[in-house]
């Protein structure tokens, strides 16, 4: 659901208007208040409020690359603390493939859907390989994909590892709370911070929160109906996962199943690619969608996967 435009009364944000990405529906939704928590992307939203604004974000670029584990013998994980360029550099067996990351380079390039370049895959291949035996080359890579950091912008510094890396909330005079930079590990102590700003900025009512002690509940399917089929002969993935990630986890399109249920597309793109039109198939049966969607679902992944294969990296 994207925040596309405020609403205001008396110079605050009363309100949004929404969009459905999946299927372009608008809603408006009124508020007390409202947290603007979009990653690289806060800058573009605090825009919509205040047109040139101050920057908060300088986004860096990573990118990691998996691999079969016949190339990496070890059940742990190794550290190169100083590559080439002084950065460092794990790789970290990973649902029985092995993980190897990440760069960190700064960007000008917001985009959705960010892609590694050559550049990137090279120098995490050259450092990789100098510790190795074997070595490793572009079609070694069964996955390559890239994500932005949103560091926090500090005046005057040039090397992205002087950036902060803590987050910052700043309350902008519509009332509109941004949250950005910080760690994934960090999560819960962001999200304390800045829902405990949005009530003081706003007339809700005051609770502590209890995210410390709060224990994380991970349900995992067990299939007890032996009727699932595995969906590719190397990953231990079956239709029943498909179905409880329709059921359980919320998952509407192929990229949620194969990339962010599964994790196939980010195992091994090309399986992903194979598997996309029988799962497919059953996401178009439980949700009762016409051909032209099937049709569609499929193009639309297919474009998505390219990109995460070494091969058509420009
Ligand atoms: C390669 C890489 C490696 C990393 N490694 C680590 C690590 O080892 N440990 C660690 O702690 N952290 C790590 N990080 C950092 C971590 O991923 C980020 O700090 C974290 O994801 C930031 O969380 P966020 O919620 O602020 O932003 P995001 O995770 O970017 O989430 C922002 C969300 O806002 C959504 N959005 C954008 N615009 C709108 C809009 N208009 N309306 C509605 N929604 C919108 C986006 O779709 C997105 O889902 C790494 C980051 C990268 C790129």
């Amino acid at each position: 659901m994207a925040a596309e435009s405020f609403i205001y009364q008396d110079n605050k944000i009363s309100g949004l208007n929404l969009r459905d990405t999946l299927n372009n529906k608008t809603y408006t939704v009124h508020c007390k208040t409202t947290i603007n928590a979009t990653g690289v992307f806060v800058d573009k939203v605090m825009n919509k409020d205040t047109p040139h604004h101050e920057s908060l974000v300088s986004p860096s670029q990573g990118i990691h690359i998996v691999i079969h584990k016949k190339f990496y013998m070890s059940q742990h994980a190794m550290l190169i603390p100083k590559t080439t360029d002084g950065r460092v550099l794990f790789a970290v067996p990973w649902h029985d493939q092995v993980i190897i990351g990440t760069t960190d380079s700064k960007t000008d390039l917001i985009l959705e859907e960010p892609v590694a370049t050559k550049e990137e895959i090279n120098f995490v291949i050259e450092n990789f390989n100098s510790y190795m035996t074997h070595h490793l080359t572009l079609h070694d890579i069964q996955s390559v994909y890239a994500g932005l950091r949103p560091l926090v912008k500090k005046k005057n510094i040039t090397s992205t590892a002087d950036l902060v890396r803590d987050h910052t909330i700043v309350v902008s005079d519509s009332g509109l709370v941004t949250i950005t930079g910080g760690k994934w590990t960090t999560y819960r102590k962001m999200a304390r911070d800045v829902v405990n700003r949005a009530i003081r900025t706003s007339s809700l009512h005051y609770e502590r929160s209890q995210t410390k002690s709060l224990h994380l509940i991970i349900k995992t399917n067990e299939d007890t109906t032996n009727q699932s089929v595995i969906i590719h002969p190397d990953f231990p993935y079956t239709t029943s996962d498909v179905h409880f990630a329709i059921d359980e986890e919320m998952a509407c399109t192929l990229e949620d199943i194969l990339a962010r249920r599964v994790r196939l597309l980010f195992l091994d793109a090309k399986a992903a690619m194979k598997v996309a039109p029988d799962v497919c198939k059953i996401l178009q049966t439980r949700f009762n969608h016409s051909d032209e969607w099937y049709k569609s679902e499929l193009e639309t992944f297919y474009l998505t996967a390219k990109k995460y294969l070494p091969e058509n990296i420009v």
